[in-house]
């Protein structure tokens, strides 16, 4: 199969970084093109990360010579990729948003990280295990756009992705839940690099982190939702009530969870074979980074642990431990995803995939 020629926009970040190491060998996909911010712009790749390269791998060869371009250059990236994941971080989320259009309005396809595009009303927000039934609005998309190939596809929140899957497991083998509250822990990583400052950080848990904990609520009901009258439809029977809080740990976000069912209530025994069988869309399709098993469930009493289970299956799998009864809810548990992996750069290659399989890359 001849590869997909792929360019990374926010190649130098964490998220940037994490895609550069994850398709050193990926059989689809090739990395020919990698941009940033006008900082890094017209070095090799190798001297735009040098002293903040912060994967434990080598810089792969294919990419280390690679001239880093500026973002804002989307002629020279249309003659050279044929899709591009977005990564870059611009405090401005219009200017984000704009250039994300520019990019799809060039013939690209623009498999997102960024939040910019998340809440825009024709653009999929994907988890491919929960909602890949979402890829049909890409057509209305296009439409609204008078765009022919490009496009914008977006994956949710790096927090999410730990706890809404065993969610969509228990909701898909008819026990629906309706009320959840989350607390999660995450990592320093999730704020990019040099992010959180160090004395802020050790010996310190800190109890806010701006605009996650809507996100956190939010999201989820997108990415439930239907599509109704080529409209995304809000999931209106579940609601989420979230405090975020960023710990000391370089990578992965731990979350604990309390959930309410809407009606019936499955045995403890039940969740945990519903979610040991759960496989879906990326699984069937037999998709290069899907995990063989999203949801792992642990049986010892403590885990998961960042250090421990945020590699599970190459960082893709969602581990879960503790589950045991609430006074207050139903159940309660602890859930865990790597963040930069599942919940940003693994998370947009299988997003890739997925849109590969179903021809809306060509
Ligand atoms: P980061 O480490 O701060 O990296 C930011 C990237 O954006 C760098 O490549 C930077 O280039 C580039 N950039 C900065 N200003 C720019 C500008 N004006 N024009 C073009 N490029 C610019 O951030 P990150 O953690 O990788 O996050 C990247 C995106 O992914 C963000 O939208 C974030 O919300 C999202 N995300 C992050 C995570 C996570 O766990 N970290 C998870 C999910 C989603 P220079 O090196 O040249 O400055």
């Amino acid at each position: 199969m001849k590869k997909f020629k792929v360019g990374i926009l926010g190649a130098t970040g964490m998220v940037g970084q994490n895609y550069v190491r994850l398709l050193e060998n990926h059989p689809w996909f090739q990395v020919v093109y990698v941009a940033a911010s006008t900082n890094s712009a017209g070095v090799t790749y190798e001297e735009a990360v040098k002293g903040r390269w912060h994967m434990n791998t080598p810089i792969p060869e294919k990419v280390r010579n690679l001239i880093v371009e500026d973002v804002a250059n989307i002629e020279k990236a249309s003659k050279k990729c044929d899709f591009v994941f977005s990564a870059f971080e611009i405090s401005d989320k219009n200017l984000v948003k704009e250039i994300e259009e520019k990019y799809a309005a060039a013939h690209m396809p623009v498999v997102s990280n960024a939040s910019a595009n998340r809440k825009t009303d024709d653009v999929p927000m994907l988890i491919p295990e929960i909602n890949s039934d979402h890829l049909k609005m890409i057509k209305i998309q296009q439409k609204n756009h008078g765009w022919s190939k490009g496009f914008i596809a977006v994956k949710p929140n790096c927090s999410l992705q730990s706890y809404l899957t065993p969610i969509y497991a228990l909701n898909k083998a008819g026990y629906p839940v309706k009320k959840i509250i989350i607390t999660t822990l995450q990592a320093v990583s999730g704020a990019g690099y040099p992010g959180v400052p160090s004395l802020d950080m050790i010996d310190n848990v800190v109890p806010f982190i701006g605009g996650e904990e809507e996100k956190t609520e939010e999201e989820p009901l997108k990415i439930l939702g239907s599509i109704v009258n080529n409209k995304f439809v809000n999931n209106k029977d579940l609601t989420v009530s979230a405090t975020c809080t960023r710990v000391p740990v370089t990578n992965s976000h731990l979350a604990t969870v309390n959930i309410l069912f809407k009606d019936k209530k499955p045995t403890k025994e039940e969740i945990i074979k519903i979610w040991r069988n759960f496989k879906s869309v990326p699984q069937d399709l037999k998709l290069p980074f899907a995990p063989i098993n999203p949801i792992i469930y642990r049986e010892e009493e403590n885990r998961p642990q960042p250090a421990k289970d945020r590699d599970t299956d190459k960082g893709m799998a969602v581990t879960i431990g503790r589950l045991r009864p609430c006074k207050i809810f139903d159940y309660k548990f602890v859930a865990l995803s790597h963040n930069t992996v599942r919940g940003a750069a693994g998370g947009g290659i299988l997003n890739a995939e997925l849109l590969v399989k179903e021809g809306y890359i060509k």
